[in-house]
């Protein structure tokens, strides 16, 4: 079964059939009026530790909505932190509600409902939430990672996604071109937030030719003043001509409409879920004879980093030298996707899976 951003995990079926086919262990439901919490916990797996991953916070527009979201970006992460090498499983929550409904005491009770888990699931940030948040709910449990400098936690993991994802770009260069040097290379990268505008400072910085878009403004033009690169407009991406494209901002872009009109050697970037439907999207980029360096892959540094906290005596030079392994590990795959005839998405799957079918065995 391969899962699609959107529709595979929808539940025709019954959840246990759904949780059965997809692997996860634990779907956890918790509901708590005064303060208006409603919450789901899925914990995909567990075989190389606790389920590891972001609390999203969203405005589902229904409950299936959420679960489906749960158990796909669960999943992910079971597979993200396995390739990364971590001790860590996959898991995922999400809190179903407007922003406006976000309080000091909805966040302790959430941090209420994942101690009952007794260390299962370890929480950090994802899409709604923030570093404050998080000390919330650190005030209620301690499977929580991903908080401020000046609350003794690692603060913001852009800059490390950031670098994993540069070193994703190096090896996938290395790759196409014979040699990770990009200077002179045409880049764009979609979207500069807290990932991209990182990586746009790491790619100037070697002397690339960088493209940038975004839909604020503000955020196109605190870039533009500050790195050399050039604006293109945000709707009108698909045609340009580049050599490497580094999706990071929206997932989804690598779809029947835009995979056959890329003019780019290298797909590289740090948004998740960049393939529409993970198999067949791969496949096509794969025909086109273009390089996709995964995206779970080269954009762990920011997992890494919250799980070097997690971990103890956090040290930011220790969660970078780890987020440079990504580069080797990227090669290896991108052998191994060659040498198998396999897509780089199998081959960075299988190799998550082989990690954790080793574990099992043990
Ligand atoms: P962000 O919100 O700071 O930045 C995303 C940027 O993309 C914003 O500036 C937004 O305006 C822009 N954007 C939205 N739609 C766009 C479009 N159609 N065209 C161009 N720009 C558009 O988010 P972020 O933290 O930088 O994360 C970016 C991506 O990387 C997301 O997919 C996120 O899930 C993923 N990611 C982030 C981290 C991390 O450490 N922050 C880690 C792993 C994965």
């Amino acid at each position: 079964m391969h899962l699609t951003n959107h529709s595979d995990t929808s539940l025709k079926k019954s959840l246990h059939s759904v949780m059965g086919d997809l692997g996860h262990e634990q779907v956890v439901f918790y509901s708590d009026v005064p303060t208006g919490l409603k919450a789901i916990i899925a914990i995909h797996s567990t075989v190389l530790g606790p389920g590891m991953g972001g609390t999203r916070f969203w405005n589902y527009a229904s409950d299936e909505k959420a679960v489906t979201d749960a158990l796909r970006l669960s999943r992910g992460m079971t597979y993200k932190n396995a390739i990364a090498g971590l001790n860590a499983g996959g898991g995922k929550a999400v809190i179903i509600g407007s922003p406006g409904i976000k309080s000091e005491a909805l966040l302790r009770s959430f941090g209420r409902f994942i101690d009952g888990l007794g260390g299962q699931y370890i929480t950090a940030e994802d899409v709604g939430m923030c570093a404050q948040d998080m000390e919330y709910i650190g005030m209620e449990t301690s499977y929580v990672t991903g908080l401020s400098e000046i609350k003794g936690g690692g603060g913001d993991p852009s800059p490390v996604t950031a670098y994993g994802v540069y070193m994703g770009i190096k090896a996938a260069a290395n790759k196409t071109y014979g040699s990770d040097d990009i200077s002179g290379k045409r880049i764009f990268v979609q979207g500069v937030g807290h990932v991209g505008s990182q990586l746009v400072k790491l790619l100037v910085k070697e002397h690339a030719e960088v493209l940038i878009s975004d839909i604020d403004e503000h955020r196109v033009s605190e870039v533009a003043n500050t790195y050399k690169v050039e604006v293109v407009d945000a709707s009108n991406w698909v045609d340009l001509s580049m050599d490497i494209y580094a999706p990071c901002a929206l997932g989804a872009t690598l779809n029947n409409e835009s995979i056959p009109r890329l003019k780019c050697q290298i797909i590289a970037g740090g948004a998740n879920n960049q393939l529409e439907v993970e198999d067949i999207h791969a496949q096509m980029l794969e025909e086109r004879g273009i390089v996709y360096a995964p995206d779970f892959l080269i954009n762990s540094g920011g997992i890494i980093n919250v799980y070097q906290e997690y971990m103890g005596n956090y040290r930011r030079e220790l969660a970078y030298q780890k987020t440079e392994e990504i580069y080797e590990i990227c090669l290896d795959l991108l052998e191994k996707a060659k040498n198998t005839g396999v897509t780089t998405h199998q081959a960075a799957l299988q190799m998550a899976k082989d990690r954790i079918s080793a574990m099992e065995q043990d």
